[in-house]
């Protein structure tokens, strides 16, 4: 069942209009959210995202942030799910086959509640390889990164470049060859005990999950610090992991054909998988 625009309908009456500009430009924005044992987990931090995204791009949103999060809740419970994911779009609506955003009247919203499972077990065992891809991070002075929109064809070819290597996942740079992330996550490394992330003004999401690690790393007493960083730092760096709503928290054990530390996913990179499991369970808005 799909929740859309106000109705929860079944998923073959869940339709939108061809000239819907989420579709005909990606004008739109979206979150990925998850849920686990009957709650959803940042609810509040991922409806606050989408709402910057809707101000970043002009998009006047017709519904208020609780009736936001009262609709993902409508939503898993249409479909009968304890533990799962959710994904949440607001297109701008119809409009003229021309760009004019200010055609658009009625921005439209769907939530589908499902479960995803984005890469496969063994890799949150030993660790997934990355290869870099060529396609690069939008600079800022286009639409930010920062902005959770409809616009991924950037982060959907640079994952055609990993999986044409035999990798699930890229290591995307910025327009300076700086680190930005990876096409679906956020990249973190461990060197000499510390935990180092590129600041998100480098091109990446302000990861909702990256957020819950810089906590995880704080109530551990580990050093935790945003650095721009080369693909060296992760050449030689201890341990690399990945963060992301989908992903979870997965490690990272190679890139470019360089193992990464000894080729392992280390003991940070567990540590801070247990307790984000742990807090995962023990968290969030019961729906
Ligand atoms: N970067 C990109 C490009 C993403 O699409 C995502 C979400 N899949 C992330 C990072 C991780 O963000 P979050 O932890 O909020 O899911």
């Amino acid at each position: 069942m799909i929740w859309l625009d106000g109705k929860i309908v079944p998923e073959a009456e869940a339709k939108v209009s061809v000239f819907d500009h989420g579709l005909l430009y990606g004008d739109g924005i979206f979150e990925g959210i998850r849920f686990y044992n009957g709650r959803v987990f940042r609810l509040e931090e991922h409806t606050k995202r989408l709402f910057l995204s809707a101000k970043a791009i002009l998009l006047k949103l017709p519904w208020t942030e609780d009736e936001v999060n009262a609709a993902v809740c409508d939503a898993i419970r249409a479909n009968k799910l304890q533990d799962g994911y959710v994904r949440l779009v607001i297109t701008r609506g119809v409009g003229g086959l021309g760009l004019n955003p200010y055609l658009c009247d009625t921005p439209s919203m769907f939530i589908i509640a499902s479960t995803i499972s984005l890469y496969p077990a063994e890799h949150y065992e030993n660790g997934l390889e990355l290869i870099t891809c060529g396609t690069r991070r939008p600079t800022p002075g286009s639409l930010s990164p920062q902005v959770k929109s409809l616009n991924y064809l950037n982060n959907v070819m640079a994952k055609a470049e990993a999986i044409k290597a035999g990798c699930v996942e890229g290591l995307m740079l910025n327009e300076h060859g700086y680190v930005a992330e990876c096409t679906g996550d956020n990249l973190f490394l461990v060197k000499n005990g510390k935990v180092l992330t590129p600041p998100v003004s480098d091109g990446s999401l302000d990861g909702i999950t990256r957020q819950v690690i810089f906590e995880l790393c704080e109530e551990a007493g580990l050093s935790i610090e945003e650095k721009t960083l080369t693909r060296y730092d992760i050449f030689t760096a201890d341990e690399c992991f990945l963060t992301g709503t989908a992903a979870e928290v997965i490690p990272a054990t190679k890139l470019d054909e360089r193992e990464i530390g000894d080729g392992k996913p280390g003991p940070v990179t567990r540590q801070l998988i247990t307790a984000f499991k742990a807090l995962t369970q023990s968290t969030g808005t019961p729906f």
